[in-house]
């Protein structure tokens, strides 16, 4: 009895020190760096999802080699203890396409999407030859699955006080292509939403897009909500991101986040629009930089185990 009340106490006093470290570290007072080591992101855990991705060539919605990744996607998620929803749909009527929906934890619903296929063309390119050519899509889809699927394996989700939906979206990047149209997938997850008993009204959803870019710099997407923006650009910058993390205006975009918005939900898309290789044969993993997922993912998984502090 004795024994285990002294333990207890020294246990107690060990949880108040903790604490107060991490309080102190979380306000700034000279312990930034301890978040970081407390987040168990791996950032050359996201590389190896990346190179992983890669190995399947691009995954171009309808092929076999973008089915054959999202197979290997949904055995990672369920190897990782997440339960897999899989949503199929028809982006085009000789085309089969397919939403991956991976939740776990309970509470109010986060969800965190990416898109994991590639564009059909490097319409971009500035060498006319390559432009019939398909995106390798590193940093446009391998670097936000990435991430998600590092997070899947890291996250503390009872920590977080939420439900976690990961959205893995299809089709996404093919707009300006006869036949297609941008952001198909997250656009039929978005109309089903109420059907979806697990991730439906979601409280935020983050988008995470092209963040793998080694010149990393994340600016404020004018069409996503600006009071998330700031609260998670506050955590990045409590971490010492706050060079990579700007509230300065970007580009405004059309992507995986736009449909949540016009249904009336909060979200915001993490994205790197300076990324120079944007729909090139170009878009390769020599491009990325590690400590950009570092930055991207600890952010990520701090704030959402910190209970997603909002606007
Ligand atoms: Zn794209």
């Amino acid at each position: 009895m004795e024994t285990t009340r002294n333990y207890r106490v020294e246990f107690t006093l060990l949880v108040a020190l903790a604490a107060s470290a991490g309080f102190f570290g979380y306000l700034g007072y000279g312990l930034l760096d301890l978040p970081v080591e407390d987040a168990s992101f791996s950032a050359d855990q996201a590389m190896v999802y990346v190179e992983k991705q890669m190995s399947f060539g691009p995954r171009i919605t309808g092929t076999r080699e973008h089915r054959e990744m999202g197979d290997w996607m949904v055995e990672e998620l369920n190897h990782n203890g997440w339960d897999v929803l899989i949503q199929p749909f028809r982006p085009l009527p000789e085309v089969e396409a397919r939403n991956f929906i991976a939740f776990r934890g309970s509470g109010p619903v986060i969800i965190l999407g990416a898109h994991y296929d590639t564009r059909i063309y490097s319409d971009s390119d500035p060498d006319p030859d390559n432009r019939d050519k398909p995106v390798p899509g590193a940093n446009d889809g391998a670097s936000g699955v990435a991430v998600l699927l590092e997070l899947a394996r890291t996250l503390d989700v009872a920590n977080t006080n939420h439900t976690i939906c990961l959205a893995f979206f299809d089709a996404e990047d093919n707009g300006r292509i006869p036949g297609w149209d941008w952001i198909l997938g997250s656009s039929h997850f978005v109309e089903h939403l109420d059907s979806m008993e697990q991730c439906r009204s979601p409280r935020y959803t983050v988008i995470v897009d092209m963040i793998g870019d080694a010149d990393q710099q994340i600016l404020w997407e004018p069409n996503s909500d600006r009071g998330l923006t700031e609260a998670i650009w506050r955590v990045a910058g409590q971490l010492g991101y706050g060079e990579w993390f700007s509230l300065a205006r970007g580009t405004a975009l059309i992507d995986d986040h736009t449909p949540f918005i016009e249904a009336g939900f909060t979200a915001i898309d993490i994205i790197d629009f300076t990324y120079p290789y944007w729909h090139t044969v170009e878009d390769t993993v020599d491009k990325l930089g590690v400590e950009s997922f570092e930055r991207v993912g600890a952010t990520l998984e701090v704030w959402l185990e910190s209970g997603a502090p909002g606007p």
